[in-house]
């Protein structure tokens, strides 16, 4: 589980099995997908903090293996030795090591790459390698098979259409490209960072160009999810919002 949480929370009551109507039970498996900076991290944590569940965040894999690329002089544009090197990486996600408001530690073959992709040059690179038919087949199958442990939630762009596609809650967390901009502006700024609003928006934008538009897997909601959109909204009514589906059961 992970050790962080965002302190911005109003509890609410946990879930206990009297709140289901009769012979339901919890989904096991909540997928959750949207574009990016649309809090689905901030909600997926609430969620698994509330049902017990495994937090997995997948983008993380694609970061990595854009950080690998990169920090190998790898050219992102030459296709097939991206693909070799997805293959041929060992990313593991633990359990935080550190507190420094890290949600996991993310190990690229054993070294610790945790905020090394949060860098502005692997989020400008990172939906180019994402794209990548060869690089989505070798990360896939590891997180299908994460998955399919269940009591977990689990974010990224295509988990209820392409990982799990048998998820037993889909949520589909939307925002207007200004509204995450601006979101993104104020955690930054928030963490003492440079922040340029008009550079965010621009990249938020490119980013959502790149996965709605892919070939392979793109970003869209499941036919049978659960769309939020969170304009305007606070992270305690975004969570009230999705409970009211888990609490509704399977
Ligand atoms: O969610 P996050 O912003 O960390 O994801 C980084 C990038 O990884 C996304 O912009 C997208 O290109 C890619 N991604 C993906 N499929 C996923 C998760 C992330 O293509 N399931």
């Amino acid at each position: 589980m992970p050790a962080q949480f965002p302190d911005r929370f109003t509890p609410v009551s946990k879930p206990a099995a009297g709140s289901l109507p009769p012979g339901r039970r919890f989904p096991s498996t909540i997928a959750i997908d949207g574009p990016a900076a649309s809090g689905k991290t901030t909600l997926a944590l609430l969620l698994a903090r509330q049902l017990g569940y495994l937090f997995f965040d997948t983008g993380v894999m694609y970061r990595a293996i854009t950080w690998a690329a990169l920090n190998s002089h790898v050219d992102v544009d030459d296709e097939p030795t991206v693909c070799t090197l997805a293959e041929q990486t060992q990313i593991d996600v633990r359990p935080a090591s550190k507190p420094d408001e890290r949600i996991n530690d993310i190990l690229v073959n054993h070294q610790d790459v945790t905020w090394d992709i949060r860098t502005k040059e692997v989020e400008a690179n990172v939906s180019v390698v994402a794209a990548y038919p060869g690089v989505r087949k070798a990360l896939g199958e590891a997180q299908r098979k994460v998955g399919l442990r269940g009591r977990i939630v689990m974010v990224g762009r295509d988990i209820g259409t392409v990982i799990l596609p048998e998820a037993e809650l889909k949520i589909y967390l939307d925002a207007s490209p200004e509204e995450r901009a601006h979101r993104r502006y104020k955690e930054l700024v928030e963490r003492g960072q440079q922040a340029n609003y008009e550079e965010l928006l621009a990249a938020v934008l490119k980013r959502d160009e790149i996965d709605s538009n892919r070939a392979v897997s793109p970003l869209r909601p499941a036919k049978d999810a659960r769309v939020l959109v969170s304009d305007g909204k606070s992270i305690d009514q975004v969570l009230a919002e999705a409970l009211v589906w888990v609490f509704e059961g399977v």
